[in-house]
């Protein structure tokens, strides 16, 4: 026997079976995503699909070369000589086909998608290097009203999902570039002042990407963290104006939020409003969704100037929580299980199977040499709500056993011809 190959470390398989560490099933996800889909149409988001990999420098250039996802996440490769690299994110692939096909013309744009995502990040519970998203990116508004219809749009779907409760949303402002650089200097100095005492995450961080050393999770770092000057002190007018109408908003239509002052998000292209949506019930990998502004992005990317605002949730810590506390109704199982023995009993099967299924029946035909007391176990392990048994008597009248696997509508005979009415009017009761 050949040895067995397994999967990459991180990268998992999505089974119609729980597996150990992964509760969710296939049919969950499926599940999800219909309701996913239904979600973004009433939103009045439209689907977009890119390919999984792109050139490295697209992510270098609207990520960041200093982020960890760019800087030590990202699977990068050589094509024969072009550098490419799958996708960490949706975002900047979702905006370099934006600005490809020239979509704003027109004017604004609401897009989502969903897929797979790729960082070499160390696998555990919530963290894996395959993970999937569903984004979106709400292009050319410039007005907090749709920062807002963002938030709204996030919580409805939580409420659909049964977990509103169990999530909280955490807010804050970055402002615009040159507030940011102005706050930049007055922390740069700050963090001089403290060197010594920070440990050396921070203190490449504190010429690379300052903002970031406020979002430390090191113990010993909170006090220099919580003291530091503070961007909100920062801002002008415009900014704080978009903030409050913010949250003004989301005042108005009873969403809760925590302000916190140190979200600053992991990629660098956010600026004034971000959001995370955290839960406590997935252990450390607590952020299900995080989004923000990105209104210089896309003219970075070669666009026309455009403001815009996105965000993506993680669909694995999702359904994660999902499974754990909330609700979601997988498709109903099977309708009917068709088995057969004897001799012309195949052909028989397959017809009267055929025939329901056009009918819109989910039908298991079982094709198996097993006898009918085999059979019938694996119909009940099969869910179905309803056998039919064709047997060779059955055969010689044209007619089918139809068996209530689930309820105590009994056994009873029907011909072939009145089958449909017979299970239509079982099912309706
Ligand atoms: P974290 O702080 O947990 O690393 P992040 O800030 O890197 O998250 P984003 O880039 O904002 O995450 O991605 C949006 C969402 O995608 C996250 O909130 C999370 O739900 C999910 N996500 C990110 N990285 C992973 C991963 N490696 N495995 C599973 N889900 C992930
Ligand atoms: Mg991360």
């Amino acid at each position: 026997m050949g040895k067995k190959v397994q999967a990459v470390k991180g990268m998992n398989d999505l089974l119609p079976v729980t597996q150990k560490d992964w509760p969710i099933t296939s049919a969950f996800w499926l599940a999800f995503e219909q309701k996913i889909s239904t979600w973004a149409e009433q939103y009045a988001y439209q689907f977009i699909r890119t390919p999984i990999i792109e050139p490295t420098g697209l992510f270098v250039r609207s990520i960041g070369e200093e982020t960890d996802v760019v800087g030590k996440e990202m699977y990068t490769f050589d094509d024969y000589g072009e550098s490419l690299s799958l996708r960490p994110e949706g975002t900047a692939s979702c905006l370099r086909a934006v600005v490809e096909h020239n979509l704003l013309y027109n004017g604004p744009m609401k897009l989502w998608y969903m897929g797979p995502m790729f960082r070499h990040e160390k696998p555990q519970k919530g963290r894996y290097r395959q993970f999937h998203q569903v984004g979106c990116e709400a292009l050319g508004y410039s007005q907090p009203d749709v920062d807002a219809e963002m938030i709204v749009m996030t919580a409805d779907l939580w409420k659909q999902l049964g977990i509103l409760d169990k999530v909280e949303l955490e807010i804050n402002t970055l402002g615009v570039s040159s507030e940011r650089a102005a706050h930049r200097e007055a922390l740069v100095a700050y963090l001089q002042q403290h060197e010594a005492q920070l440990d050396e995450d921070s203190k490449r961080r504190m010429h690379t990407n300052p903002l970031r050393v406020l979002d430390t999770k090191n113990p010993d770092l909170q006090d220099i963290a919580n003291n530091a000057p503070r961007l909100i002190d920062f801002l002008g007018e415009e900014s704080l104006s978009h903030h409050q109408t913010f949250k003004a908003l989301l005042d108005a239509v009873g969403i809760a939020y925590v302000e916190n002052p140190r979200l600053v998000r992991g990629l660098d292209y956010y600026n004034k409003t971000v959001f995370e949506w955290v839960t406590n019930e997935l252990g450390s990998q607590g952020t299900i969704c995080g989004g923000g502004r990105y209104d210089g992005l896309i003219e970075e990317l070669g666009g026309k100037e455009a403001p815009a605002i996105g965000f993506a949730m993680g669909i694995e810590r999702l359904l994660l929580l999902v499974q754990q506390s909330g609700q979601l109704d997988v498709a109903a199982d099977l309708d009917v299980f068709v088995m057969y023995q004897g001799a012309g009993t195949m052909q028989q099967a397959l017809t009267v199977a055929t025939q329901l299924r056009q009918a819109g029946l989910k039908v298991s035909q079982y094709s198996g040499s097993q006898s009918l007391k085999a059979q019938m176990k694996k119909a009940d392990g099969s869910g179905a709500r309803f056998a039919v048994i064709i047997g060779e008597e059955e055969l010689a009248q044209q007619s089918v056993s139809l068996k209530d696997l689930r309820g105590d509508k009994g056994q009873l005979q029907a011909a072939c011809g009145d089958l449909l009415q017979q299970l239509q009017q079982w099912m309706a009761q």
